[in-house]
Protein backbone atom coordinates (compact mmCIF):
# COMPACT_ATOMS: atom_id res chain seq x y z
CA UNK A 1 0.00 0.00 0.00
CA UNK A 2 1.46 3.16 -0.73
CA UNK A 3 1.53 6.13 1.48
CA UNK A 4 -1.20 8.32 -0.17
CA UNK A 5 -3.25 5.11 -0.34
CA UNK A 6 -2.81 4.69 3.36
CA UNK A 7 -3.96 8.16 3.86
CA UNK A 8 -6.57 8.07 2.19
CA UNK A 9 -7.63 5.14 3.87
CA UNK A 10 -7.18 7.21 7.13
CA UNK A 11 -8.76 9.79 6.55
CA UNK A 12 -11.81 7.98 5.35
CA UNK A 13 -12.02 5.93 8.68
CA UNK A 14 -11.74 9.25 10.65
CA UNK A 15 -14.19 11.01 8.81
CA UNK A 16 -16.95 7.99 8.58
CA UNK A 17 -18.46 7.80 11.84
CA UNK A 18 -18.64 12.03 11.73
CA UNK A 19 -21.23 11.59 8.74
CA UNK A 20 -22.64 8.38 10.13
CA UNK A 21 -23.92 10.45 13.22
CA UNK A 22 -25.14 13.07 11.42
CA UNK A 23 -27.82 10.77 9.98
CA UNK A 24 -31.01 9.78 12.74
CA UNK A 25 -32.31 7.79 10.39
CA UNK A 26 -31.25 5.47 6.87
CA UNK A 27 -33.53 3.53 4.74
CA UNK A 28 -31.93 1.53 2.35
CA UNK A 29 -33.23 0.24 -0.78
CA UNK A 30 -36.24 -1.38 1.74
CA UNK A 31 -38.93 -4.09 0.04
CA UNK A 32 -41.90 -5.09 2.10
CA UNK A 33 -44.21 -7.45 0.44
CA UNK A 34 -47.16 -8.55 2.42
CA UNK A 35 -48.60 -12.14 1.49
CA UNK A 36 -52.29 -11.75 0.62
CA UNK A 37 -54.94 -14.67 0.06
CA UNK A 38 -55.28 -12.83 -3.07
CA UNK A 39 -52.24 -11.46 -4.62
CA UNK A 40 -49.12 -10.29 -2.60
CA UNK A 41 -49.27 -6.82 -1.80
CA UNK A 42 -45.72 -5.37 -2.64
CA UNK A 43 -46.29 -2.55 0.29
CA UNK A 44 -42.28 -0.99 -0.36
CA UNK A 45 -40.37 -1.87 -3.87
CA UNK A 46 -36.72 -0.33 -3.08
CA UNK A 47 -37.18 2.80 -0.99
CA UNK A 48 -34.06 4.91 -0.33
CA UNK A 49 -34.28 7.81 2.56
CA UNK A 50 -31.88 9.63 4.49
CA UNK A 51 -32.57 11.93 7.30
CA UNK A 52 -30.35 14.45 9.57
CA UNK A 53 -30.57 14.59 12.94
CA UNK A 54 -32.87 17.79 13.28
CA UNK A 55 -34.86 17.75 10.35
CA UNK A 56 -38.17 17.74 10.27
CA UNK A 57 -39.42 15.74 7.27
CA UNK A 58 -42.96 15.14 5.70
CA UNK A 59 -43.59 12.00 3.56
CA UNK A 60 -46.25 12.58 1.61
CA UNK A 61 -48.33 10.30 -0.88
CA UNK A 62 -51.78 8.71 -2.08
CA UNK A 63 -52.97 6.46 0.32
CA UNK A 64 -51.57 2.58 0.10
CA UNK A 65 -48.10 4.03 -1.57
CA UNK A 66 -46.59 2.48 1.44
CA UNK A 67 -45.73 5.25 3.72
CA UNK A 68 -47.10 3.67 7.17
CA UNK A 69 -44.91 0.57 6.35
CA UNK A 70 -41.85 2.85 6.04
CA UNK A 71 -42.65 4.21 9.36
CA UNK A 72 -42.90 1.08 10.86
CA UNK A 73 -39.74 -0.03 9.33
CA UNK A 74 -38.22 2.61 11.12
CA UNK A 75 -39.60 1.92 13.97
CA UNK A 76 -38.43 -1.80 14.00
CA UNK A 77 -41.74 -2.65 14.51
CA UNK A 78 -41.74 -4.33 11.25
CA UNK A 79 -38.92 -5.81 9.28
CA UNK A 80 -37.89 -5.25 5.63
CA UNK A 81 -37.57 -8.66 3.22
CA UNK A 82 -34.81 -6.90 1.49
CA UNK A 83 -32.74 -3.84 2.56
CA UNK A 84 -31.71 -2.23 5.90
CA UNK A 85 -32.51 0.60 8.24
CA UNK A 86 -30.05 2.39 10.41
CA UNK A 87 -30.91 3.94 13.16
CA UNK A 88 -28.52 6.76 14.60
CA UNK A 89 -25.85 4.71 13.01
CA UNK A 90 -26.89 1.48 14.48
CA UNK A 91 -28.66 -1.32 12.24
CA UNK A 92 -31.73 -3.10 12.92
CA UNK A 93 -31.37 -6.13 10.34
CA UNK A 94 -30.65 -9.08 12.18
CA UNK A 95 -31.82 -7.44 15.54
CA UNK A 96 -34.27 -10.06 17.92
CA UNK A 97 -37.49 -8.63 19.67
CA UNK A 98 -35.93 -7.71 22.70
CA UNK A 99 -32.79 -5.70 21.31
CA UNK A 100 -35.60 -3.95 18.88
CA UNK A 101 -37.81 -3.27 21.58
CA UNK A 102 -34.89 -1.52 23.55
CA UNK A 103 -33.79 0.42 20.94
CA UNK A 104 -37.37 1.67 20.17
CA UNK A 105 -37.05 2.98 23.64
CA UNK A 106 -33.94 4.57 23.37
CA UNK A 107 -34.53 5.96 20.03
CA UNK A 108 -38.03 6.29 18.86
CA UNK A 109 -41.13 8.27 19.84
CA UNK A 110 -44.52 7.00 18.18
CA UNK A 111 -47.17 9.14 17.70
CA UNK A 112 -50.38 7.60 16.02
CA UNK A 113 -53.68 9.19 15.02
CA UNK A 114 -55.54 7.89 17.36
CA UNK A 115 -53.47 8.61 20.05
CA UNK A 116 -52.99 5.59 21.75
CA UNK A 117 -53.12 6.96 25.29
CA UNK A 118 -53.46 4.87 28.48
CA UNK A 119 -57.07 5.78 30.06
CA UNK A 120 -57.05 4.48 33.33
CA UNK A 121 -54.09 6.82 34.27
CA UNK A 122 -53.22 10.48 35.03
CA UNK A 123 -52.13 12.74 31.79
CA UNK A 124 -49.07 12.58 34.28
CA UNK A 125 -48.86 9.15 34.35
CA UNK A 126 -48.93 8.61 30.67
CA UNK A 127 -45.76 10.50 30.05
CA UNK A 128 -43.87 8.78 33.28
CA UNK A 129 -44.84 5.81 32.31
CA UNK A 130 -42.87 4.96 29.01
CA UNK A 131 -39.72 6.91 31.22
CA UNK A 132 -39.80 4.08 34.10
CA UNK A 133 -39.97 1.07 31.56
CA UNK A 134 -37.36 2.92 30.01
CA UNK A 135 -35.64 2.61 33.11
CA UNK A 136 -35.90 5.53 34.45
CA UNK A 137 -35.89 6.81 37.99
CA UNK A 138 -39.45 8.01 39.04
CA UNK A 139 -38.27 11.39 40.30
CA UNK A 140 -36.61 12.26 36.97
CA UNK A 141 -38.94 10.67 35.39
CA UNK A 142 -41.66 12.91 36.38
CA UNK A 143 -39.80 15.78 36.30
CA UNK A 144 -39.37 15.69 33.02
CA UNK A 145 -42.86 14.79 32.62
CA UNK A 146 -44.24 17.73 34.49
CA UNK A 147 -41.63 20.23 31.89
CA UNK A 148 -43.26 18.16 28.83
CA UNK A 149 -46.47 19.05 30.01
CA UNK A 150 -45.64 22.58 30.86
CA UNK A 151 -43.71 23.03 27.33
CA UNK A 152 -46.78 21.58 25.53
CA UNK A 153 -49.83 23.74 27.39
CA UNK A 154 -51.25 21.05 29.37
CA UNK A 155 -49.47 21.22 32.82
CA UNK A 156 -52.32 22.41 34.16
CA UNK A 157 -54.25 19.10 33.31
CA UNK A 158 -51.83 16.88 34.73
CA UNK A 159 -53.75 15.37 37.62
CA UNK A 160 -56.83 14.72 35.48
CA UNK A 161 -57.88 11.54 33.05
CA UNK A 162 -56.88 11.96 30.00
CA UNK A 163 -60.86 11.88 29.05
CA UNK A 164 -61.22 15.33 29.78
CA UNK A 165 -58.39 16.51 27.47
CA UNK A 166 -60.28 17.59 23.83
CA UNK A 167 -58.46 16.20 20.36
CA UNK A 168 -55.88 18.61 19.81
CA UNK A 169 -54.88 18.37 23.77
CA UNK A 170 -54.81 14.57 23.76
CA UNK A 171 -52.32 14.78 20.30
CA UNK A 172 -50.53 16.81 22.73
CA UNK A 173 -50.01 14.67 25.29
CA UNK A 174 -49.33 11.73 23.12
CA UNK A 175 -46.14 14.19 21.81
CA UNK A 176 -45.15 14.68 25.43
CA UNK A 177 -45.23 10.91 25.73
CA UNK A 178 -43.45 10.36 22.82
CA UNK A 179 -40.73 12.61 23.75
CA UNK A 180 -40.38 11.19 27.33
CA UNK A 181 -37.30 9.42 26.49
CA UNK A 182 -35.40 12.14 24.58
CA UNK A 183 -35.78 10.16 21.18
CA UNK A 184 -33.56 10.33 18.39
CA UNK A 185 -36.57 10.78 16.12
CA UNK A 186 -40.21 11.52 16.65
CA UNK A 187 -42.69 9.44 14.17
CA UNK A 188 -45.68 10.43 13.62
CA UNK A 189 -48.45 8.55 10.95
CA UNK A 190 -51.12 11.40 10.49
CA UNK A 191 -50.80 12.81 13.66
CA UNK A 192 -53.59 15.48 12.76
CA UNK A 193 -56.14 12.63 10.79
CA UNK A 194 -58.79 12.65 13.73
CA UNK A 195 -58.61 16.13 14.84
CA UNK A 196 -60.34 19.13 13.67
CA UNK A 197 -58.55 21.88 12.22
CA UNK A 198 -58.14 24.28 15.30
CA UNK A 199 -56.46 20.71 16.86
CA UNK A 200 -54.91 19.92 14.13
CA UNK A 201 -53.26 23.81 13.89
CA UNK A 202 -51.82 23.37 17.32
CA UNK A 203 -50.56 19.87 16.97
CA UNK A 204 -48.32 21.08 13.63
CA UNK A 205 -47.65 24.33 15.46
CA UNK A 206 -46.03 22.46 18.39
CA UNK A 207 -44.23 20.14 15.71
CA UNK A 208 -42.93 23.21 14.50
CA UNK A 209 -41.84 24.66 18.26
CA UNK A 210 -39.86 21.14 18.56
CA UNK A 211 -38.33 21.10 15.24
CA UNK A 212 -36.90 24.59 16.20
CA UNK A 213 -35.68 23.44 19.22
CA UNK A 214 -33.58 20.59 17.60
CA UNK A 215 -35.67 17.67 17.65
CA UNK A 216 -35.65 14.77 14.41
CA UNK A 217 -39.27 14.71 13.31
CA UNK A 218 -40.45 12.47 10.43
CA UNK A 219 -44.27 12.55 9.67
CA UNK A 220 -46.37 10.78 7.42
CA UNK A 221 -49.37 11.99 5.82
CA UNK A 222 -51.69 12.19 2.31
CA UNK A 223 -52.50 15.91 3.25
CA UNK A 224 -50.57 18.67 1.49
CA UNK A 225 -51.48 21.28 4.47
CA UNK A 226 -49.94 18.94 7.12
CA UNK A 227 -47.06 17.80 5.09
CA UNK A 228 -46.15 22.00 4.77
CA UNK A 229 -45.87 22.19 8.32
CA UNK A 230 -42.00 20.53 7.37
CA UNK A 231 -39.15 22.40 6.19
CA UNK A 232 -38.34 18.94 3.54
CA UNK A 233 -40.93 16.85 1.64
CA UNK A 234 -40.25 13.41 0.56
CA UNK A 235 -42.92 12.28 -2.30
CA UNK A 236 -43.79 8.49 -2.34
CA UNK A 237 -45.42 6.59 -5.24
CA UNK A 238 -45.93 2.76 -5.61
CA UNK A 239 -43.94 1.81 -2.75
CA UNK A 240 -40.71 3.89 -3.50
CA UNK A 241 -39.03 7.42 -2.98
CA UNK A 242 -40.26 9.72 -6.06
CA UNK A 243 -38.86 12.56 -4.86
CA UNK A 244 -36.43 13.20 -2.08
CA UNK A 245 -37.64 16.79 -1.11
CA UNK A 246 -33.56 17.74 -1.35
CA UNK A 247 -34.13 19.39 -5.34
P1 LIG B 1 -50.10 4.26 3.21
O1 LIG B 1 -49.62 4.47 4.60
O2 LIG B 1 -49.32 5.03 2.19
O3 LIG B 1 -51.57 4.47 3.04
P2 LIG B 1 -49.55 1.48 3.75
O4 LIG B 1 -48.09 1.42 4.02
O5 LIG B 1 -50.47 1.48 4.92
O6 LIG B 1 -49.85 2.72 2.82
O7 LIG B 1 -49.97 0.26 2.82
C1 LIG B 1 -49.31 -0.05 1.60
C2 LIG B 1 -49.98 -1.30 1.02
O8 LIG B 1 -49.69 -2.41 1.84
C3 LIG B 1 -51.51 -1.19 0.97
O9 LIG B 1 -51.96 -1.84 -0.21
C4 LIG B 1 -51.94 -1.91 2.21
O10 LIG B 1 -53.24 -2.48 2.04
C5 LIG B 1 -50.89 -2.99 2.32
N1 LIG B 1 -50.63 -3.41 3.71
C6 LIG B 1 -50.12 -2.64 4.69
N2 LIG B 1 -49.99 -3.34 5.83
C7 LIG B 1 -50.43 -4.60 5.55
C8 LIG B 1 -50.55 -5.80 6.32
N3 LIG B 1 -50.15 -5.85 7.60
N4 LIG B 1 -51.04 -6.90 5.70
C9 LIG B 1 -51.41 -6.85 4.41
N5 LIG B 1 -51.32 -5.77 3.62
C10 LIG B 1 -50.85 -4.64 4.19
Amino acid sequence: MTDTASMTDATEAASTPAVATDLAVEVITVYRTFEQDTAPVRALRGADLAIERGEFVAVMGPSGCGKSTMLNLVAGLDVPDEGEVIIAGESLAGKDENTLAIMRREHIGIVFQFFNLLEGMTVLENVVMPAVIAGRKRKVAESRARDLLDLLGIGDKAKQAPGVLSGGQRQRLAIARALANEPTIVLADEPTGALDSEGGEEVLELFRRLHQGGQTILLVTHDQPVACAAERIVRMKDGRIDDDGLG
